[in-house]
């Protein structure tokens, strides 16, 4: 099973998630961004896919995604962005940022998030869609 690490705040939705994905990956979540940190940097832990919240308390999704591609380790695992603020210009913002994928939430439709997360751990680059 491909190991996916989810890293959401909100007790439901990170409940949801975990639960949508438990039967198809192997789920490891955080509540905030700096536990996902210690356990990316102090296990053995290197999961196939990075779900991440961009609204976190502290360290934010995007400064998470930006420490997590600083490590020489981490830098290339794939990585979602989840976020409710769907904003026209957000995908391309979020891409910018280094974020191969964009999933809004609330997630209604659970086979449009495997979807992308099945492209992102089998090809291993960028949708180009
Ligand atoms: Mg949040």
């Amino acid at each position: 099973m491909k190991k996916v690490l989810v890293v959401e705040d909100n007790e439901d939705s990170r409940e949801l998630l975990c639960a949508m994905l438990e039967d198809s990956y192997e789920i490891t979540s955080c509540a905030d961004a700096r536990s996902a940190l210690a356990l990316l940097e102090s296990t053995t832990l290197l999961p196939d896919l990075l779900l991440l919240d961009i609204s976190l308390p502290g360290i934010d999704g995007i400064q998470l995604l930006h420490r997590i591609r600083s490590s020489e380790a981490l830098a290339g695992i794939p990585a979602v962005a989840l976020t409710a603020h769907a904003m026209k210009g957000d995908e391309s913002r979020f891409r910018s940022l280094g974020f191969d994928g964009y999933v809004t939430k609330p997630i209604v439709d659970e086979s449009q998030l495997i979807r992308v997360m099945e492209y992102l751990i089998h090809r291993g680059g960028k949708p180009t869609s």
